[in-house]
């Protein structure tokens, strides 16, 4: 059985909608997850932030003005009244819920049921056009097999024991509708997979059924060589490990979640990335194997805050480093690359909810310098010991931008460079000349 996640692109318009059945073959057992609508899920972060700051009129305008978005959409999906009144009962059911939380008891569990409300919105509005054309399907709750635990994982095992006993119950039915996103947190409540969710929701069904491939159907062709958003002329790249696709997505390629491969690593599971604006296009595939010996893709993560703790006491002092890592652990805040000298050590964060703890931490080791707005930029491919000449390549690229950090040989596929982030658009323009 195939998983098939569609984006807010592919499902963003009521034309968008419709058409993808031009990709879901409803003669085949499947499970198809949908994102909110796009636009959406900012609307709700939007709505949420009002309520939070006590802003109830902001909140009501903003309420009203998606409303009416999604008045006029089903005016374009639906044909017949009776669907058309469907649609109207499901838009008032969730506006009105949007509508009815008031300033004095809102809590981020009142925030997240509101994010909720996107996905739910797309996916029962697809159902019962499903339902006008004649194409059997059932609406499968994410929030009865989506699971997280206290610390914010999900829970496989336990997506496999509750979404099984669902299906099960429909022999003869072939596609299964669900929410991307969405999902229960260990006290039970609504609760999310954080922005772009909606892959991570895939990639876990299709771990938790253990699925014979996970296709995330987005707005472009697969994952490109370096990010489209900011150099001209990329290429989509045909085969990613992997190990090559996690870290493309943890260092910044927006077309995938960046924990959404780990699932289908775990289980063996391919993935596929795909373009429903051109069906037909190769993609990206995403296996345990992979083209060697070969730059295969830049990307860039922004937001950065690098910390240089420089100590007289590192010198020879064995556990210092483990000394450095438990402030770290203290706080919850996970670093994302480490250099290491005899006097000095730096590292990035790109959380700093807790900065100010952890500086006044890791001042009892020595002195500090913080520089904050970097960017991790992130070269991807399969350079293992016994290859030379990768990381040459990559620094005569880029001889003239100021380079604040640089780790390579912690994999065998990836070296980083740490860089102010104003030096971003040039250094992955640089590179890309280069390496391509
Ligand atoms: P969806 O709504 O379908 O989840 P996203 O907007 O989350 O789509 O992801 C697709 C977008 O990711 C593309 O439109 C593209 O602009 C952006 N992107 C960033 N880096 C890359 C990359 N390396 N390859 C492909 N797309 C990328
Ligand atoms: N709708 C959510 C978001 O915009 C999840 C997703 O699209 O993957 O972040
Ligand atoms: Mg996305």
């Amino acid at each position: 059985m195939k998983v098939l996640k569609f984006g807010g692109t592919s499902v963003g318009s009521p034309e968008r909608m419709k058409r993808l059945l031009d990709i879901i073959d409803p003669a085949q057992r499947q499970i198809v997850v949908l994102s909110a609508v796009s636009g959406t899920t900012n609307s709700l972060v939007q709505i949420g932030q009002a309520y939070l700051t006590g802003d109830k009129n902001k909140a009501a305008a903003l309420i009203s003005e998606l409303k009416n978005q999604y008045n006029i959409f089903i005016k374009e999906l639906f044909t017949k009244q009776e669907f058309l009144e469907q649609g109207k009962e499901i838009i008032d059911y969730h506006f009105g819920l949007l509508s009815n939380f008031s300033n004095d008891l809102f809590t981020s569990i009142e925030e997240k049921i509101i994010l909720a409300q996107g996905e739910l919105l797309s996916t029962t509005l697809y159902y019962v056009y499903l339902k006008e054309i004649g194409v059997p399907s059932v609406l499968l709750p994410a929030l009865d097999f989506m699971k997280i635990d206290e610390d914010n994982e999900p829970i496989v095992d336990y997506i496999t024991a509750h979404i099984t006993p669902l299906l099960n119950k429909y022999p003869d039915n072939n596609l299964f509708i669900t929410q991307g996103y969405i999902c229960r947190n260990s006290f039970g409540e609504v609760d999310n997979l954080r922005r772009g969710g909606s892959d991570y929701t895939a990639s876990l069904i299709g771990a938790g059924i253990r699925s014979d491939e996970v296709q995330i159907w987005t707005d472009i062709d697969g994952m490109h060589n370096n990010d489209p958003r900011i150099v001209k002329g990329t290429q989509p790249i045909a085969q990613l490990s992997f190990d090559e696709a996690a870290e493309l997505a943890y260092f910044g390629a927006k077309i995938l979640h960046p924990q959404s491969v780990f699932p289908a690593q775990k289980y063996k599971i391919p993935v596929r990335l795909l373009n429903t604006m051109d069906p037909k296009a190769q993609g990206t595939l995403i296996t345990n194997t992979s083209e060697k010996d070969k730059i295969k893709s830049i990307a860039a993560k922004d937001g950065i805050t690098a910390i240089k703790i420089q100590s007289s006491r590192m010198l020879l002092a064995h556990g210092f480093l483990r000394r450095v890592f438990e402030v770290f652990e203290r706080y919850k805040t996970s670093i994302d690359m480490i250099t290491t000298s005899e006097v000095a050590v730096s590292l990035t964060i790109d959380d700093t909810t807790h900065l100010d703890d952890i500086t006044a931490a890791l001042l009892a080791f020595g002195t500090l310098d913080i520089d904050r707005e970097q960017t991790i930029i992130c070269v991807v491919g399969d350079f293992g010991a016994e290859k030379h000449g990768y990381a040459a390549r990559v620094l005569e690229a880029i001889k003239h931008i100021p380079i604040r950090m640089i780790s390579y040989g912690g994999s065998d596929h990836n070296m980083s460079l740490l860089i102010q982030t104003t030096d971003k658009v040039e250094i992955l323009r640089s590179l890309h000349n280069r390496l391509f």
